[in-house]
């Protein structure tokens, strides 16, 4: 018998995680063989839109000042100014009271999904995912000791709320909302989010309590509405996550927060447990040059008209050729019915057109695939072709 030399768990979500892996060496041959150029990768979702001048400008400043106690250790929550100056962002995005203590600075969204899953989680509480879902969330819960519960969208990807109600138990601890959606592009309207807002107050309670937390990375890349619709005035438990990493276009740079609502009981308690797990996860505190940097920037968006263009673009080809899809309206994604039931399959037909997309069944929805439109509008340009040969290809003609 082979030696276990890594934890079982982890060796198992290595296997479950395969298909990731999988893409990324089929993409990883075919760029050898091909040449990098030759092969349109349109599955990595790395926000590629312009900075805005303000990152640049602020990075040149604080870069500029030397004062050392800038680059220590500090309180794990962040900088009060750093913390300030999201607070004031965030009042204005979300209308909503917020001030410096309300907010957490964390290493990402992902750093912030980790210290809320470990600070809501008792071993076996369950938390509810809305499919099709970004595939992380279900490593953050089950290393918090939670169970993923996974309940389908409807066939626009909104949530399903009489199929949210049937998931609830007495062990449901969260629920988890991610709006523009990583990999469907959908909003959530605001009736279906005062709708689920209604309903989770009927089942939320001081001794079951049940938390919203709103993963919200995307909410400012939007592309037909003013303003994201968020359920967070309508239900009082809610928490907020998101970052600047596609905000701004710095994903490598590991800079997002947590904000706790007024409105959250208890929320001296959720913020101090959240705060210590930012130590105790070992993230300490959010990147400090970071966060300098947005201290100076907190409100700037990167050119939303790019990925608006190369949205429009890959739609009306799709469409154009034939593919089922909506046209997302926000995030940087697309995610069309794959035209043969086997998403699988239809993607490995790309992989011959040279194609890289992902299947459906990586995000908890088989049947459709997504393309990740965050790339130059050359890859779009030259994928094109490939996109309207693999359909016939899957049409059999
Ligand atoms: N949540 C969703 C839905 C995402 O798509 C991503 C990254 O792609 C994240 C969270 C993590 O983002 P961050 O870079 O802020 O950790």
């Amino acid at each position: 018998m082979q030696t276990q030399v890594i934890a079982h768990k982890v060796s198992e979500d290595m296997r479950n995680a395969s298909w990731i892996r999988e893409m990324f060496e089929k993409g990883r041959r075919l760029k050898a063989q091909f040449g990098p150029g030759a092969v349109c990768d349109l599955s990595l979702g790395n926000p590629n839109a312009a900075h805005p001048d303000a990152f640049f400008d602020a990075v040149m400043e604080v870069a500029r000042d030397r004062r050392p106690e800038y680059h220590r250790y500090m309180p794990n929550a962040g900088f009060e100014f750093a913390r300030t100056a999201v607070a004031d962002f965030l009042r204005l995005e979300y209308r909503m009271p917020f001030g410096k203590d309300d907010v957490i600075l964390t290493t990402g969204a992902a750093g912030g999904m980790n210290v809320i899953m470990r600070a809501l989680c008792n071993p076996g509480d369950e938390v509810v995912l809305l499919a099709p879902y970004f595939s992380e969330y279900r490593f953050y819960v089950e290393q918090a000791g939670g169970r993923a519960v996974v309940v389908q969208t409807d066939a626009g990807f909104q949530p399903d709320v009489p199929a949210i109600e049937a998931a609830i138990t007495e062990k449901t601890r969260a629920v988890v909302l991610n709006s523009p959606n990583n990999p469907s592009g959908a909003v959530y309207t605001e009736a279906r989010l005062n709708a689920l807002a209604d309903m989770l107050a009927r089942h939320d309670g001081a001794h079951h309590p049940i938390y919203l937390v709103l993963d919200d990375p995307y909410r400012r890349i939007l592309y037909d509405l003013e303003w994201c619709p968020t359920p967070a005035h309508a239900y009082a438990r809610t928490l907020i996550v998101s970052s600047y990493s596609k905000d701004l276009s710095v994903s490598g740079e590991r800079l997002g927060y947590v904000a706790v609502p007024r409105s959250v009981p208890g929320r001296e308690d959720v913020l101090g447990a959240m705060t210590m797990l930012n130590r105790t996860l070992g993230y300490v505190n959010a990147p400090a040059f970071m966060q300098r940097v947005i201290t100076r920037c907190a409100n700037a968006l990167c050119d939303v008209d790019f990925y608006r263009r190369n949205r429009d673009r890959l739609c009306n080809a799709l469409l154009e050729f034939g593919y089922d899809l909506q046209v997302p309206g926000g995030a940087l994604y697309v995610f069309p019915r794959s035209p043969l039931e086997d998403d699988t399959a239809f993607v490995d037909i790309l992989l011959k057109h040279k194609i890289l997309a992902v299947p459906g069944a990586g995000f908890a929805r088989p049947g459709y695939f997504r393309i990740s439109f965050c790339v130059d509008p050359d890859t779009i340009e030259r994928s094109l072709p490939g996109f309207e040969a693999a359909m016939r290809e899957a049409r059999g003609s």
